[in-house]
C-alpha cells in the first residue's frame, strides 16, 4: 500500500507552473498536513516481538525490554516507512488512524 492508496495526497507540489509558490496553497497545504496527521499504535496483546517493524523502520519503532514494540512518534505526519512497517507486521499489531478523525488508515477495513 502506498500513501496515495492510503488516501494521503501528495502535498509536495505547491508551486504553480511558473515555479512561484502560491502562499494560499502553502497555507492550505499546512492545514491539510495538520489534518492528515497519523496516530500510530501497537497492540501489546498482539505484538509477538518479532522485530520486523524495528528492522524495517528503526527510526520509527523501538522494542522495549519485554520485546514489545512502541512507535517513536505516536502522532506524526504520514510516512511510507511507518506504513511499510505496519504492513510487515506478521500479526497486524500496528494500527494507523487519522489523528483528527480516527479514520482507519491501516489495517484496511474489510
Ligand atoms: S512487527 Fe509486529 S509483532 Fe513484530 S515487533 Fe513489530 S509490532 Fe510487534
Amino acid at each position: 500500500m502506498s500513501l496515495a492508496e492510503a488516501g494521503v495526497e501528495d502535498e509536495t507540489d505547491v508551486e504553480d507552473e511558473a515555479g512561484v509558490e502560491d502562499e494560499t496553497d502553502v497555507e492550505e497545504t499546512e492545514e491539510a498536513s495538520m489534518a492528515d496527521r497519523w496516530h500510530i499504535e501497537v497492540d501489546r496483546d498482539l505484538c509477538i516481538g518479532s522485530g520486523m517493524c524495528v528492522g524495517g523502520a528503526p527510526e520509527e519503532f523501538r522494542l522495549d525490554a519485554a520485546r514489545q514494540s512502541h512507535p517513536v512518534s505516536p502522532d506524526r505526519e504520514p510516512s511510507e516507512e511507518v506504513l511499510a512497517a505496519a504492513e510487515s507486521c506478521p500479526v497486524e499489531a500496528i494500527s494507523i488512524t487519522r489523528a483528527a478523525t480516527g479514520e482507519v488508515v491501516f489495517p484496511p477495513e474489510e
